[in-house]
């Protein structure tokens, strides 16, 4: 876990966010605070409404009601090319990769790298030289710089995804299920990628996972969503050693299962 991450104020603000697809809820009124540099694991059973509260903080979908605050821009207020400011500042990593099939894989990270140095104006090599750099940071060899993306395995096209946002030089970055649709055998390698961008960049972060010996030992936070609410919010080791909730003992269960425990009375 970051050992000087800096936790002095609510960097991120959500409250009272409610959204229905429909008939069906999927959050019934979620409020949370997220300091700087905090690494906020989201768990909680299938259709709880997790990627849709990750969804909602960078407005991939709208929210019926409720707010969004991210460094004291009112996100939920944003018009459009606000927005499109705002979102070039959020990193966000896919369960399915999302890249480009028809570019290189340099060219994909390129994308990331090109709009946050949009503002800047920085130049064309710089931008190059960035895409590569973030390639570098997350173990892509320079010999699959120019491959197309359906040429790697699972988990060197999720690494390329994780460059196109770090490239981006994100001040949050957003994680779907970034390990969900890889094979077990490729997990362990984006979670190892992960868990070295935990420890080295502080960027703030939030991840929904189902992974929970990474969500015991390498978040600051543990949240737990039930029907469209947080029933859990607190540190890994609260939350697992101390649930106050059904489904946090649950959870509780599961990790001493898999002895999780351990990890999270570090934290
Ligand atoms: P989770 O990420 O926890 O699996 P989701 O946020 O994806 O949960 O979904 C929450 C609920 O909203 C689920 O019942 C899901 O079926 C429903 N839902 C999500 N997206 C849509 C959509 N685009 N249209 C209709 N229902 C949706």
């Amino acid at each position: 876990m970051p050992d000087n991450c800096e936790v002095n104020r609510a960097f991120l603000q959500v409250t009272g966010l409610f959204k229905r697809y429909g008939r069906v809820t999927a959050l019934s009124g979620v409020s949370m605070s997220v300091n700087a540099g905090e690494v906020v694991a989201i768990t909680g059973p299938s259709g709880c409404g997790k990627s849709t509260l990750l969804r909602c903080i960078n407005r991939l979908v709208e929210p019926d009601a409720g707010e969004v605050v991210l460094d004291g821009v009112p996100v939920t207020s944003l018009g459009y090319p606000g927005l499109r400011r705002l979102r070039s500042s959020i990193g966000f990593v896919f369960q399915h990769f999302n890249l480009v099939r028809r570019l290189t894989v340099i060219e994909n990270v390129i994308l990331g790298a090109e709009m946050s140095c949009e503002a800047s104006r920085t130049c064309r090599d710089e931008v190059e030289a960035r895409a590569a750099r973030a390639l570098d940071r997350v173990g892509i060899p320079r010999s699959l710089f120019l491959r197309r993306p359906d040429s790697l395995s699972g988990g060197e096209q999720q690494r390329v995804a994780i460059a196109r946002a770090i490239a981006m030089d994100p001040k949050l970055m957003l994680w779907d299920e970034p390990t969900a649709s890889l094979d077990p055998i490729l997990v362990q390698e984006v979670l190892d990628v992960m868990e070295d961008l935990i420890e080295k960049e502080h960027i703030t972060m939030l991840v929904v996972t189902h992974e929970m010996r990474f969500a015991a030992r390498a978040a600051t936070r543990l949240v737990l969503l039930d029907h469209g609410k947080i029933v859990e919010d607190g540190s890994p080791a609260k939350v697992l050693c101390s649930p106050t909730s059904e489904l946090g003992r649950r959870y509780a269960r599961l990790a001493q299962t898999l002895a999780c425990g351990a990890a999270a009375s570090n934290v």
